[in-house]
């Protein structure tokens, strides 16, 4: 239960809208307006003054994230990108950053470059591994360590409770892009982390007809002023019809969740029976690395991302995206069609990713149909 008496998914199916007073409507209205009335005494009492920081549909999205991750406070950004690099520039040159080996690439790739050139140290470890993660903390110099759980493209699944203690003996924050958990799976700030991020592009939306990102902190301290001053300086924030979808994908995310991450669990155990496949990685499988400590950090499921590795190579890899004919070709995920992409030749040379390897995103289609599509494409292939 929530602090406001409500089950999460409560919170969710309505987004904490009420009835619209003036109309009887039981969906929030899109406010499009980019200014907003003053009062004659020169303040605004009934909200916001001008859109950039604050409009009244961005706030039924942000209050609803900030219950269900149980936070102090959210905001939304144009991307997940605006919203994950907000954090690292609301730190200072110099300051020393821990980030994982394994991680959406465009991020590690910002990290490495622009974050890097404006004066962040950056640190990639392997943070499923806690030793690694305690050998890199510099105690006093690292001011932030930065997870993703379960990471992208491998599901890599990283310990948010103890690297948490971690980072906060080391004087650390921690944020978390939980992007594929999301708060229906795993909710970061309970277990001590200190912000949360999210690609609201993929599940919270849903649909595939957004693009927008989300931090929620768990407190709403100096460095979170910092994050919400430069967001409305920077400006880089989410149209009010951007927003309204959002808030629109939200009211589902519990049910679309739910049944992707039962799909993905059962496509999972049948790509491990199969000939043609060499690997699978999804953390709900048993003998993944990281099961036990996704059983204990996730709740209601593993997610709906799932990779496989395909005997014969790169060329049955890409052969086998070639051959489905019900999944659709495309990068991205957490929407309602099933996705399947050849990582390797998205992320580039740089990329540590087998170059046999596709992931996959489960949609909201029969998962029979999504098994049967896809055994008979590695079966044209291999
Ligand atoms: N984090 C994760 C885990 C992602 O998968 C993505 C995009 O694929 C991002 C962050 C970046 O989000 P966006 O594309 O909304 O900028």
């Amino acid at each position: 239960m929530t602090e406001r008496g409500f089950r999460p998914e409560t919170l969710a199916a309505q987004t904490l809208s009420g009835v619209d007073a003036a109309t009887g409507a039981i969906i929030p209205p899109i406010h499009p307006s980019t200014t907003y009335e003053r009062d004659v005494d020169l303040g605004y009492s009934r909200g916001a003054p001008y859109s950039r920081p604050d409009n009244p549909t961005y706030a039924i999205a942000a209050n609803t994230l900030t219950a269900l991750e149980g936070g102090a406070a959210s905001l939304l950004f144009a991307s997940g990108m605006a919203a994950a690099t907000a954090v690292f520039q609301a730190l200072d040159p110099g300051d020393h950053v821990v980030a994982p080996s394994i991680m959406y690439w465009a991020l590690r790739a910002w990290l490495l470059g622009a974050a890097t050139r404006w004066g962040l140290d950056v640190e990639l470890v392997d943070t499923s591994d806690l030793a690694a993660v305690k050998a890199a903390l510099r105690p006093g110099k690292t001011k932030l360590v930065w997870l993703e759980t379960p990471a992208n493209p491998l599901w890599t699944v990283s310990d948010i409770a103890a690297i948490a203690d971690l980072a906060h003996g080391a004087g650390a924050r921690l944020a978390v892009d939980s992007t594929i958990a999301t708060p229906a799976l795993t909710r970061p700030l309970a277990l001590g982390a200190d912000l949360v991020m999210h690609s609201a592009t993929k599940y919270l939306n849903g649909h595939s007809d957004v693009v927008a990102g989300a931090l929620t902190s768990a407190r709403e301290d100096d460095f979170w002023a910092r994050i919400k001053l430069a967001l409305a300086q920077n400006g880089g924030v989410l149209g009010p019809f951007e927003a309204w979808l959002l808030q629109r994908g939200l009211r589902t995310l519990f049910p679309r969740v739910r049944w992707q991450a039962q799909s993905a669990l059962a496509l999972a155990q049948q790509l491990s029976r199969h000939a043609a496949v060499a690997q699978v990685f999804y953390p709900g499988l048993p003998d993944f690395p990281g099961h036990d400590l996704a059983r204990r950090q996730m709740r209601g499921g593993f997610g709906g991302m799932l990779s496989i590795r395909v005997r014969g190579g790169r060329d049955a890899a890409i052969a086998t995206a070639a051959n489905v004919r019900l999944w659709k070709r495309a990068t991205s995920l957490g929407g309602v069609e099933s996705l399947i992409e050849h990582r390797a030749s998205i992320e580039g040379p740089t990329s540590p990713v087998p170059d046999d390897l596709l992931r996959l995103s489960v949609g909201l289609e029969a998962p029979e149909d999504l098994f049967d599509d896809l055994r008979a494409a590695l079966e044209r292939s291999t």
